[in-house]
């Protein structure tokens, strides 16, 4: 199961970075029964804030 790189996201601990929701899963984590590839399945994302 390869995990396929965000993006949006950065490294935890980094400066002005958040913890959010992810809006491809709606925070559930799954996707049509199957693992969300946004998020890992779990249901949020760390993104930089002020990153669009
Ligand atoms: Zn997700």
């Amino acid at each position: 199961m390869a995990e396929k790189e965000n993006p949006d996201a950065v490294p935890p601990g980094t400066p002005g970075a958040g913890e959010n929701i992810c809006r491809k899963c709606e925070g559930s984590g799954r996707i049509e029964g199957k693992e969300c590839p946004e998020c890992g399945g779990t249901g949020k994302v760390t993104t930089g804030i002020g990153g669009g």
